[in-house]
């Protein structure tokens, strides 16, 4: 006996999508292996938990190929699987034995085990309050890899110039601190944590007054030198999503996937208002705007890095959108793009 294996997926749970990436999934198979009628003894489906719509055994029916039993199985609830997934077996016998074959995977279905997939990085990068860290963390979570802010780098060396009393603007002050700057990203429970000089900063690193000081920290090429080069090796070594502003075009400038969020400016202070009442900081929105505006200003008009979408980066305007929606729009963009 022998399998023919193949895989296909869809972006929407509908009756007619799952008809046409069955026919077009078989048809395939059928074509690439001179598969005949008569060698056909059955064939198997099996699908992830999401496809509820439609029958892929009938569908394999009803576009003819009805000449085998079909039978389809639910698998089993994977961490990190690929959404929305169909896989084929056919079992087969040749007048002559066993045969090589070729196994299709059409659509993105390619990345079908984590364990076996290859190292992948997603980019997203974009302006303050554009909802990049929300919608990265979904992502991790939704693919089971690495969520690295690296926001959270730079804030880190900017509330280490705040303790130490240092204009984060003193470019050799700021260089002389770097000499024995310690950041480090730990992660427990699936989340960050940011440590500087050994103490976990995770919470002081997001005041307000942080913010800035990272955006002029940020801006002096010793200090990305240093970070940058943590965060290629940590990319390397695993899948993860990046969220920053030079991922695309500077740190990763090949990652596999790249995004660029933008929003209006009110959105995105109105955004961070509220991120910042719902931990309990008191603020004011003018100054909030205000700073959003320069912190813009300040990271895409300086000279090391600046921040803009790379050439090949899908920008997503996150304005009207909920996280939910910005979240399915990459998704799909990724699965297309797989
Ligand atoms: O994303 P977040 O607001 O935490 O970033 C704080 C600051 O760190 C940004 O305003 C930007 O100046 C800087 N940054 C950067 N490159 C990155 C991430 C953040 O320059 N990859």
């Amino acid at each position: 006996m022998t399998v023919l294996r193949g895989a296909t997926t869809v972006l929407q749970d509908t009756p007619n999508e799952i008809s046409l990436a069955v026919k077009e999934l078989l048809d395939e198979i059928f074509a690439v292996n001179a598969l005949k009628k008569e060698d056909i003894r059955c064939f198997v489906f099996s699908l992830t938990t999401d496809i509820h719509s439609f029958h892929p055994a009938k569908a394999a029916r009803e576009c003819g190929y009805d000449f085998a039993p079909l039978f389809a199985c639910i698998e089993p609830e994977i961490t990190g699987a690929l959404p929305l997934c169909i896989r084929a077996m056919i079992f087969a016998e040749f007048p002559e034995g066993n045969r090589a074959v070729k196994h299709i995977y059409q659509r993105g279905a390619k990345v079908l085990r984590k364990d076996i997939s290859e190292i992948y990085n997603i980019a997203l990068d974009g302006l303050a309050g554009s909802g990049k860290s929300t919608v990265a963390k979904a992502l991790a979570k939704d693919y089971d890899i690495l969520y690295l802010d690296t926001g959270a780098m730079y804030r880190a060396c900017g509330l280490k110039a705040i303790r130490c009393g240092i204009s984060p603007q003193d470019e050799s002050a700021v260089e002389e601190m770097l000499k024995t700057l310690d950041v480090k990203v730990e992660y427990s429970g699936g989340v960050q944590h940011t440590i500087l000089d050994g103490e976990d900063v995770s919470s002081a690193i997001r005041e307000n007054a942080v913010s800035m000081a990272a955006s002029h920290i940020s801006a002096h090429r010793a200090v990305r030198a240093k970070m940058v080069e943590m965060q290629r090796e940590i990319a390397r070594s695993m899948s993860c999503v990046l969220d920053g502003r030079d991922i695309g075009t500077a740190v990763l400038p090949a990652a596999k996937y790249k995004f660029f969020l933008t929003a209006d400016s009110k959105v995105r202070a109105q955004r961070r208002y509220d991120e910042l009442i719902a931990r309990g900081q008191t603020v004011d929105f003018d100054s909030l705007y205000a700073e959003i505006l320069q912190r813009d200003k300040q990271d895409s008009e300086r000279e090391c890095s600046p921040l803009k979408p790379a050439e090949d980066a899908i920008t997503v305007d996150t304005s009207s959108l909920g996280i939910n929606e910005v979240v399915a729009t990459i998704k799909s963009l990724i699965q297309k793009k797989i």
